[in-house]
């Protein structure tokens, strides 16, 4: 088979739920956006539920009507992008809650689906979704008379403790929301992080539970096996893959493996990203192409089956450091070729 294995441990994300969980005194929700930052919405939402989680978070409608049929009827779905021209049916039919971000979505729902569950998304100075100081007092009495499920803001820099952003906006959060008696939440995975003055009344973390940073502690729970598919003797003096950008320095054993930047594995990440053959490391050479991707495996004493880009020995964060970017990006990315393979749970 030359497609790669995507191994997703079950058990290390009910782990890495618990352990944010336990961090806080309040419920604790789970994001499962994007598929589930990559690694299957189903699987994820229904090995959550497993553990106790009651709320889950979406993006878009369409993503809350895929995890209704995978969760049930039971679980309440939040939608981040609130109650958008179009959803209404969806909304009503699969039951989600759309988390209104504008006074243009408030007017929506009230008026399409009067009796129907909402949240409200209030900016606290991120700038990106929610109803702002004054569009909120304006409102704030009427809304609060429909009894909304949550009200929620989101933090721009919770992944930096020391930032000033995060006081600055856990302030404007209190100044608009003390007092209005309905559940409110603030923290991702960063803020439940930052201590328990951001906990609220539910947490929504997202990349924490899949393994990745600001949760430094968490267990890694994707691991991406890629099959080989050749290996050659490649003399001193002679060039691999498109390019000739990499020059073999020595008389060397190259293997090309079956993953490449088709596949989620950034071409950027090339001239600083290793696999791992057993406990060997072993560098990738040249360029990354579509579907194939050349290591140097000289100095193993035999030709893998197979090599390990994410594991135990190399963290999605690692991975996201030789592309210059962050292991959401990492995880998302993940390609629909891969073999899909469910531990645990
Ligand atoms: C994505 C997202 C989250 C989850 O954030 P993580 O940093 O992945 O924990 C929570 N709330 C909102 C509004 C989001 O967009």
């Amino acid at each position: 088979m030359a497609t790669a294995t995507l191994t997703i441990d079950l058990d290390a994300l009910t782990a890495n739920w618990r352990a944010l969980d336990a961090q806080t005194a309040c419920d604790t929700g789970a994001v499962v956006k994007a598929n589930g930052y990559g690694l299957g919405a189903d699987r994820v939402a229904r090995t959550l539920m497993k553990a106790g989680v009651r709320r889950f978070f979406v993006a878009a409608a369409e993503e809350g009507a895929a995890l209704r049929q995978a969760v049930g009827p039971d679980p309440e779905i939040n939608v981040f992008s609130g109650h958008m021209a179009g959803d209404t049916d969806m909304i009503s039919d699969m039951g989600l809650t759309p988390m209104l971000n504008s006074l243009d979505q408030i007017l929506r729902h009230v008026e399409a689906l009067p009796a129907h569950p909402f949240g409200i998304q209030l900016d606290t100075g991120m700038n990106r979704l929610g109803l702002e100081a004054p569009e909120w007092a304006a409102v704030a009495g009427m809304v609060l008379g429909r009894n909304p499920t949550l009200v929620m803001s989101h933090l721009a820099c919770a992944d930096e403790p020391e930032h000033p952003m995060n006081p600055r906006q856990l302030a404007v959060f209190h100044q608009m929301t003390d007092g209005i008696g309905v559940p409110r939440s603030l923290a991702a995975t960063g803020g439940i992080l930052l201590g328990s003055d951001y906990h609220f009344d539910l947490t929504r973390p997202g990349v924490g539970l899949y393994g990745g940073m600001p949760f430094v502690d968490a267990a890694p729970v994707a691991g991406l096996a890629i099959p080989v598919i050749q290996t050659r003797g490649v003399a001193a003096g002679e060039t691999v893959g498109y390019g000739n950008s990499w020059i073999a320095e020595r008389d060397s054993q190259i293997a090309t493996i079956a993953a490449g930047y088709a596949d989620g594995i950034f071409r950027a990440m090339g001239p600083e990203i290793s696999v791992f053959a057993g406990e060997a490391r072993c560098k990738v050479i040249g360029r990354i192409s579509m579907d194939m991707i050349g290591v140097d495996i000289t100095d193993l004493n035999e030709s893998p089956a197979f090599v390990e880009l994410l594991g135990p020995h190399q963290s999605v964060d690692s991975v996201a450091r030789a592309a210059g970017t962050i292991g959401y990006e990492i995880l998302t990315a993940l390609g629909q070729r891969y073999a899909r393979r469910y531990r645990g749970g």
